[in-house]
């Protein structure tokens, strides 16, 4: 039967012809981002909803989509999402997990690398100042990667997919998750430690873990003060999950070397203390942002809403709990 499928992002056009060709009537929206009344009024009477890490779908927007069967968010962390309310309601919640990991690992080694060797530094002051010649101790001189000690905080797809790559570096591999994971522990040579002993530990810190009530400021003054000096901290999960302004504190005070942030505490919002600062890498929230895995990114989200709309489970459901109360 046909239904109304909300995107709020421009699309693939295959995708968008998937849909329609199930029957299904889509709108999409392509521009600014909507807003709350924005969205509510965009997809009216909708029962899929394909939606970006920036929609909030909160209790409101729940409440003024009663028709909604299926959110399907274009990402893997669900924190824009109130997935209770959502389930109380029965509608389904859907992510992108997997399809998005190599590529999200890919950046924070982006980062980690290029924080550490000072490359993005060193491209600018080379196009402002011109080739300086070639010296012995030049004012770009970074921080060695081979051989070092790197530390995960939280271990699951991405977190291990970070530590696959450190296996080419020689690192010494430590992590620190909700849970031990014994068979990653093995494969990858990785030792669990709490988090504290690890920030003491480790030259490199990458956060690889979901923003929830718990890890909220998980990395605040106390943490970074745990960290060595000629530390590097890495952050590819969300911004949240760090206290920014602990961390511009941090890194103007030199209290550790350097951070590579993909992900920012009040997004689209940069804390203007970071962008001064010569020793951090900053990028937009790119991390699964390669046309292959935004591709199957929109695939997945499609598979999930046709799914949904036929009645049949949808392959990453986050919320089990709503089914098959649909
Ligand atoms: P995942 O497979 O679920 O891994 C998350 C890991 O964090 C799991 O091992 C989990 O433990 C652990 N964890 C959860 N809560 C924790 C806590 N309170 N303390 C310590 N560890 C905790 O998810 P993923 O696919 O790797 O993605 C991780 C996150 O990366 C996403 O949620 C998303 O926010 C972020 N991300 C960002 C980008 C970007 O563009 N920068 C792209 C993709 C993803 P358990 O194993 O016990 O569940």
């Amino acid at each position: 039967m046909m239904a109304k499928v909300a995107i709020t992002t421009k699309f693939f056009p295959e995708e968008l012809a998937r849909l329609k060709d199930a029957g299904h009537e889509v709108v999409v929206h392509d521009g600014q981002p909507l807003g709350k009344p924005g969205l509510l009024a965009f997809a009216k009477e909708a029962e899929g909803l394909i939606v970006l890490l920036s929609d909030r779908i909160d209790e409101e927007v729940l409440e003024g989509l009663p028709t909604l069967r299926i959110v399907a968010n274009l990402g893997v962390g669900v924190d824009n999402i109130d997935v209770a309310g959502a389930t109380r309601r029965g509608v389904l919640v859907t992510n992108t997990p997997d399809v998005l990991t190599e590529a999200t690992a890919d950046l924070a080694w982006a980062l980690l690398m290029a924080t550490a060797r000072r490359v993005v530094e060193a491209d600018r002051d080379l196009r402002r100042e011109g080739f300086p010649g070639w010296t012995f101790l030049p004012k770009h001189l970074g921080t060695d990667v081979y051989g070092k000690t790197l530390g995960i905080v939280g271990f699951g797809r991405i977190g291990q997919a970070v530590a696959r790559r450190a296996q080419g570096f020689a690192m010494r591999i430590l992590y620190f998750s909700r849970t031990r994971k014994p068979e990653a522990e093995k494969a990858l040579g990785a030792r669990f430690l709490p988090l504290h002993e690890l920030l003491g530990e480790s030259d490199y810190v990458v956060l690889c873990v979901p923003l929830t009530s718990e890890t909220r400021h998980l990395i605040g003054a106390r943490e970074l003060g745990l960290m060595k000096k000629e530390a590097i901290l890495v952050n590819v999960a969300r911004g949240p999950v760090v206290d920014e302004e602990a961390l511009v504190r941090a890194l103007q005070e030199g209290r550790i070397l350097g951070a590579g942030l993909d992900v920012f505490e009040r997004e689209p919002e940069v804390h203007p203390g970071l962008i001064g600062l010569r020793n951090v890498v900053l990028t937009p929230h790119i991390g699964s942002a390669t046309w292959a895995t935004r591709r199957r990114m929109a695939a997945l989200a499609v598979d999930n809403v046709l799914a949904a709309l036929r009645g049949q489970r949808p392959p990453t459901l986050v919320n089990p709990e709503a089914w098959p109360k649909t």
